[in-house]
């Protein structure tokens, strides 16, 4: 049975990528040696992730004066390398939900945080707004895509400091007018390549100007300085990242995927908004394209795990939602082809045919 993949992360990549990395795993390049054997020095993997920075740069018009890392760790860690970094006396921080209060926790080790706004009061089924940004922010931290919750930035925000985005979720699902951030940061496992690898996209002249001691591993002056091979990179990851790219980029780049990302969300949220046992848990102006988030009429909130098993028997994968939502999250992110969402929009169609007389 063809499965469709609707796994929050790590999530669907694109078959080439996989195809190609498959092979590499094989025989990287002709060398008779296998992707996960080579040395991170040689030229052919220099190649590698030189390749994959430069996609990364063109495709998201990524301006010279930003450069960019490909680290270990996970957006986790660049919760607390962030505020290492930046975070001199005082920073501005955005709570809209599990995420962004994990990098607030994070910062408050480092300085003072003040939490600017918070959909928390409705659950995270929101995008503050309207909120003043004090001029005296080291940087007001946001997260632009609430995985969990399924709200998403559809702009980016203009703000008197330095913005520093997690974008984990939805980096590369549209265009982004990079020079309005300080820096961008997320893990790799949605849009861009496997779990293992994080990418950073870091405005140089921002660094450098807090009075701590930085660990060495934790300066990303060091990762800029050796290319993102200050230590060992994680080389299959950075591997899948490029191919993942070449496929955006092959297909038309972010303007083209925004275009398929727009008709998929809408495929699905015209479903929901239409039907009877169904209903979005996020407002509409502020809803996800990538994280679309539902759950089940009240009337009819006992056929929530009926519903499971059915998608199930159809081939639908991962499609239950965060424990902190309920109900289900269908990912629907770049990779995914928009007859996946159309296999779920039939599937919900004709469970609720079963239902509703
Ligand atoms: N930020 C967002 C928006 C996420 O969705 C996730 C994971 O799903 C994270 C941060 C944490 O990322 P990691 O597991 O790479 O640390």
């Amino acid at each position: 049975m063809k499965k469709h993949n609707f796994n929050a992360g790590p999530s669907i990549l694109p078959r080439v990528a996989i195809e190609n990395a498959a092979k590499a795993i094989l025989d990287f390049e002709g060398s008779g040696l296998s992707l996960l054997e080579i040395s991170h020095r040689t030229k052919d993997f220099e190649a590698v992730n030189n390749e994959a920075m430069a996609l990364f740069r063109e495709l998201l018009n990524i301006p010279d004066n930003y450069k960019i890392l490909f680290l270990g760790g996970g957006a986790s860690t660049q919760f607390f390398e962030v505020p290492y970094n930046f975070l001199e006396k005082k920073a501005g921080y955005v709570n809209t939900g599990v995420w962004a209060k994990k990098a607030i926790k994070e910062a408050k080790n480092f300085g003072e945080v003040q939490v600017l706004a918070s959909s928390e009061d409705k659950n995270f089924t929101y995008i503050p707004k309207g909120y003043a940004i004090p001029t005296d922010l080291d940087y007001l931290h946001i997260t632009t895509n609430n995985t969990i919750y399924g709200t998403e930035y559809h702009t980016d925000i203009d703000s008197p400091v330095p913005v520093i985005a997690d974008m984990s979720s939805d980096i590369l699902s549209r265009p982004v007018d990079v020079s309005k951030y300080g820096m961008i940061y997320g893990g790799a496992q949605k849009n861009i390549g496997p779990a293992g690898v994080t990418f950073v996209i870091v405005r140089e002249d921002l660094l450098g100007k807090v009075s701590r001691p930085l660990p060495s591993m934790v300066d990303y002056r060091n990762h800029i300085a050796n290319d993102s091979m200050f230590n060992t990179p994680p080389v299959f990851a950075i591997y899948v990242v490029k191919e993942t790219l070449k496929w955006l980029k092959s297909i038309g780049g972010v303007k083209e995927i925004q275009k398929r990302n727009r008709a998929k969300a809408e495929l699905l949220y015209d479903a929901i908004d239409n039907s009877k046992v169904f209903v979005g848990t996020a407002v509409k102006e502020d809803r996800s394209l990538m994280n679309v988030c539902f759950v089940m009429q009240e009337k009819y909130a006992d056929l929530a795990p009926e519903f499971l098993e059915f998608a199930k028997g159809k081939g639908m994968v991962g499609i239950k939602g965060h424990r902190l939502v309920g109900g289900f999250r269908a990912s629907i992110y770049n990779a995914l082809p928009i007859e996946s969402v159309q296999a779920l929009v039939d599937c919900m169609r004709e469970f609720e045919k079963m239902h509703v007389k």
